[in-house]
């Protein structure tokens, strides 16, 4: 495969060089892509800076027709997005179709929000109106673990409230991003959005171009704050979707038969590659030993394997850096706990980890304290529930968190004493467009989705009247 283009000002462009996209199954080069240069980053710049005005002053109406047809064009070309995304990322196909139609389906939420004037006071001397203006040219910079749908937490309300974009996937996984961008680059004006890619060479440069007025990223936390740091000399603003170290607490009034099953796929869904995964699971002693069976088995019964292939259910992780964390983790685990599912990796070409079960494994272990980010749980044993929050709540990050119990009354008062962002009871990592998502202390400054995301990508400007 090498018909893949970056979009610049509304036309498909080759990188003035190229880079290697790794197949994560097979470790085989799937395609040569663009790679942009640092002159091709700042056209893509220049041209949304162009493009905003015209752009900014389209009525709303318009801005949410291009975003129903942007929705519309992605589910007509699910399959092949589906495909690449599987092909690049690793996940099986059902799920990278999943993700295809989640996409579409971000796209059509924001068509349904509007940004109307607030009247806040409309008396005798004064009338004040509240007003939510674009901000300007945003960069968009997407991790490797949801290429298509992450980038769909920033583009629609960016579009949607009037600004234009440069939007930068991941390295090991711009594929289906710069398809995307082909596909809808005419149902949009030339500029509004742009997509370049990097060899993780470019997103310093973005953060710290004068002619962005905002970067919305997703990423680790420690690129987070790279980014914090390099927008400070512009006062850019900033979204900041970080690292998680999620902790799902089962109290014990829960069955281990039925919760189990919710559970594993909390935690190992995109095969524990995502943000608010759970990534710690406490269990109360009454029910630890039964816990612990049932997740070993179903550890030990999923199918590992190509994405492409059917009845896979968990792939390959994504790239070999990660393999090698994850690896490195598993290892460490082996010292502080005890491996009662896979703990191996297979003999084969691809970054595959069985899915790992590590129990009798406690608080100061890396695997507990650190975001392994990869298909290895460890399940800890509590006798005390408020000592399990607090053990929860002792980590630096705070993204999300589960209470899993039957006594509803008790998960609640649990819940409103977990410091993340999100907390579920009874399921896990459920995110939706109209819900407000976002990190509590190092997972994250600010807000994605629902109204709250979109005010982010929009400058409070007061119009005060006298009278
Ligand atoms: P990463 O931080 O390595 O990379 C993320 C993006 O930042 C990539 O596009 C990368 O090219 C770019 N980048 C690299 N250096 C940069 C710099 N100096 N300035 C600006 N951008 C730069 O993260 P990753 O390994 O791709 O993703 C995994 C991490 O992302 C995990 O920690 C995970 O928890 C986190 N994540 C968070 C959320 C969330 O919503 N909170 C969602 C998904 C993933």
């Amino acid at each position: 495969m090498s018909d893949f283009k970056l979009l610049i000002g509304g036309k498909l462009v080759a990188g003035d060089q190229t880079m290697d996209v790794i197949n994560p199954a097979t470790e085989e080069v799937l395609a040569k892509c663009p790679r942009a240069s640092k002159a091709q980053l700042n056209e893509a710049v220049a041209a949304a800076k162009a493009a905003f005005p015209a752009w900014a002053a389209t009525p709303i109406a318009e801005r949410k027709k291009a975003l129903g047809a942007i929705a519309d064009i992605i589910e007509a070309n699910a399959a092949e997005l589906a495909r690449l995304l599987t092909q690049e990322q690793g996940k099986p196909i059902g799920d990278a179709t999943g993700e295809v139609y989640g996409t579409a389906a971000f796209f059509r939420y924001f068509t349904m929000l509007d940004l109307p004037v607030k009247v806040i006071d409309d008396s005798e001397n004064r009338r004040v109106e509240a007003h939510r203006k674009p901000l300007g040219v945003i960069g968009a910079i997407v991790p490797w673990n949801f290429p298509l749908i992450l980038m769909a937490f920033k583009v629609p309300p960016a579009l949607l409230a009037g600004n234009t974009l440069v939007v930068k996937p991941a390295p090991t996984t711009p594929l289906a991003t710069l398809k995307l961008g082909e596909l809808i680059k005419d149902a949009l004006p030339a500029g509004v959005i742009n997509f370049i890619t990097d060899a993780n060479d470019l997103g310093g440069e973005l953060t710290a171009h004068p002619d962005v007025r905002k970067i919305s990223f997703t990423g680790s936390t420690a690129t987070g704050a790279k980014v914090m740091a390099g927008a400070a000399a512009t006062l850019k603003r900033i979204t900041l979707e970080l690292g998680g170290n999620d902790a799902g607490i089962v109290l014990d009034d829960v069955d281990p038969k039925t919760a189990a099953p919710q559970l594993f796929q909390s935690a190992f869904q995109n095969n524990g590659q995502v943000c608010i995964a759970m990534k710690r699971l406490y269990v109360h002693e009454s029910i630890y030993d039964e816990m612990c069976d049932e997740l070993a088995k179903i550890a030990d019964a999923a199918i590992v394997g190509n994405g492409l292939e059917q009845g896979t259910q968990l792939g390959p992780l994504q790239n070999k850096m990660q393999f090698e964390k994850v690896k490195e983790l598993l290892d460490d685990a082996k010292k502080t706990g005890k491996v009662i599912a896979g703990g191996t990796v297979p003999d084969q070409a691809g970054y595959f980890i069985k899915p790992t079960i590590v129990r009798d494994i406690t608080d100061g272990a890396r695997l507990v304290d650190e975001e392994q980010f990869g298909p290895v749980l460890p399940v800890i044993k509590y006798s005390d529930p408020e000592d399990a929050v607090a053990r929860a709540n002792a980590s630096p990050y705070g993204l999300g968190g589960s209470i899993w119990a039957t006594d509803l009354d008790r998960a609640y008062k649990l819940a409103e004493k977990m410091e993340s962002g999100s907390v579920w009871v009874n399921k896990h990592a459920e995110l939706a467009p109209n819900i407000p998502f976002g990190g509590s202390k190092m997972s994250g400054i600010g807000t994605e989705l629902g109204e709250e995301g979109l005010a982010e990508f929009t400058q409070l400007k007061i119009i005060n009247i006298a009278r």
